[in-house]
C-alpha cells in the first residue's frame, strides 16, 4: 500500500536499520531533556556533545582505532576527499600512487592530478573494472607520499580481499565497505567513507587519520580543508543530524556483535546470492570470482531483454532498487550491514521463481 518498508537493495544511500529509524522518529520533536529536536540545539550543548562523543567512542571500539587515530566528521561527501587528500598530502615536489579499480578511483586520481603529480600504479580499466589488479603487478614507488586505493567498488561490484600492504601509508576510500568487516589498520594513514552506505544518512563523511600521517601534511592549507583544523578542535557547526543517526547505527552495530559478527553475516548473505547466480546459466555474474564484492554483487540475466520484467516483478514482491549502475547495466543487489538475511533469502526465492516462469 506504499506505506510499508520494502527490502531495499539500494547502493547508496543504502538501507538503514528499521529500529534506528523508529528511534529517530520517536525522538524527533524532543531530544532528551533539550525541549527541542537534536537539529535545533547548539552543537556546543552538552546534549549534542554526548552524542558526538558516543559516536567517536563506538567507532574507536568497533574498528579498534588506537589513540593515535583522529576521527573527523566532515562534509562534502567522499567526493570532497578526492580533493582534500592530495591537497593535504601531495607534496609540491613529490608524487602519490593510485590504484584504479573503478569509476570512483578514476575521479580520485583526476583530483590529485589537478594538484600535482599522481602516478597510476595499477589499473583494471583493461577488464572494464571487473577485476582487482594482482598485488604483485602494482608499480609502487617507495618515495610516494601515499598510495590511494578504493577498497570496495560500489559501481562495478569488486572488492579488495583484505587490507593490502605497502611501504608507504595507504589512503583508502572505504565508503561502501566500512564497518562491514574487521580491518588491519597497520597499512593505513587515512581511511575515508561517506556515511550513506553503511553508517547513516548522507551529509557526513567519516575521516580517520593516523596522527603520524597527519603530521606530514602540507603547509598553508585553507583552514576548512586542512585536516589539522578538524583534528584539533570542533571548528565549525558539524552535520549534527547525520552524526546523531550515525551514532545510533554504531550502537546498533555493537548490539549485533560488532564488525566480526557483521562480517560473518555479510559473507553468508553474499554467498547465498552468488551461489544462486552461479547455480544456472539463467543468471550471470559479471566480475572475476576472486574480486567479488560482499557489499555490491553485480550480475545480469543471460537474456538481457528480460531485465525490465525482472525489476518489475521483483518490485511487486517488495524487492526494490536492484537496477545496476547506469554505466555498467545489469543488476546490482547491495547487501549493506543493515540489509537482513531475510531480504537476501527473499531475493533468492524470487530469482528461483522468476527463472521457473521465464527460463
Ligand atoms: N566513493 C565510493 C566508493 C562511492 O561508492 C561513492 C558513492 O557515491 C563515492 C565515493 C562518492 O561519495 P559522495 O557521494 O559521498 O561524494
Amino acid at each position: 500500500d506504499g506505506t510499508q518498508r520494502l527490502h531495499n537493495f539500494s547502493a547508496g544511500p543504502g538501507t538503514l536499520p528499521t529500529s534506528v529509524l523508529q528511534e529517530v522518529r520517536d525522538e524527533l520533536p524532543v531530544y532528551g531533556t533539550a525541549g527541542a529536536s537534536i537539529m535545533e540545539i547548539s552543537h556546543r550543548s552538552a546534549d549534542y556533545d554526548a552524542v558526538e562523543q558516543s559516536a567517536r567512542r563506538h567507532l574507536r571500539r568497533l574498528l579498534g582505532l588506537g589513540d593515535d587515530w583522529h576521527i573527523l566528521f566532515l562534509q562534502g561527501g567522499a567526493s570532497m576527499q578526492f580533493h582534500q587528500v592530495p591537497l593535504n598530502f601531495l607534496p609540491p615536489d613529490g608524487h602519490a600512487d593510485y590504484v584504479l579499480t573503478g569509476r570512483w578511483s578514476v575521479k580520485a586520481l583526476r583530483e590529485a592530478k589537478l594538484l600535482g603529480t599522481a602516478h597510476t600504479a595499477a589499473t583494471a580499466e583493461d577488464t572494464d573494472f571487473t577485476t582487482i589488479p594482482d598485488r604483485d603487478t602494482w608499480d609502487l614507488s617507495p618515495e610516494a607520499a601515499y598510495l590511494h586505493i578504493t577498497s570496495n567498488n560500489t559501481v562495478h561490484g569488486t572488492q579488495f580481499s583484505g587490507d593490502p600492504e605497502a611501504e608507504v601509508p595507504i589512503v583508502t576510500d572505504a565508503s561502501s565497505e566500512i564497518l562491514s568487516r574487521p580491518m588491519n589498520l597497520d597499512p593505513y594513514g587515512l581511511i575515508y567513507a561517506g556515511a550513506q552506505k553503511n553508517m547513516g544518512p548522507a551529509g557526513v563523511t567519516v575521516v580517520l587519520i593516523r596522527d603520524s600521517f597527519l603530521a606530514r601534511r602540507n603547509d598553508d592549507l585553507p583552514t576548512m580543508l586542512d585536516y589539522g583544523t578538524h583534528a584539533e578542535r570542533r571548528f565549525n557547526t558539524p552535520p549534527v543530524f547525520p552524526i546523531y543517526v550515525v551514532e545510533k547505527v554504531l550502537r546498533w552495530l555493537r548490539d549485533q556483535g560488532g564488525v566480526e559478527a557483521m562480517h560473518t553475516l555479510n559473507q553468508q548473505k553474499a554467498a547465498l546470492l552468488y551461489n544462486r547466480i552461479d547455480r544456472t546459466d539463467f543468471y550471470e555474474g559479471i566480475v572475476a570470482r576472486n574480486a567479488r564484492s560482499t557489499m555490491n554483487p553485480v550480475f545480469r540475466l543471460h537474456d538481457d531483454a528480460l531485465q525490465p520484467r525482472f525489476l518489475q516483478e521483483a518490485k511487486a514482491e517488495g524487492l526494490v532498487n536492484l537496477k545496476g549502475h547506469r554505466s555498467v547495466g545489469g543488476l546490482r543487489a547491495s547487501l549493506y550491514n543493515a540489509l537482513p538475511m531475510e531480504a537476501v533469502e527473499a531475493l533468492v526465492d524470487f530469482m528461483d521463481a522468476f527463472e521457473q516462469r521465464h527460463g
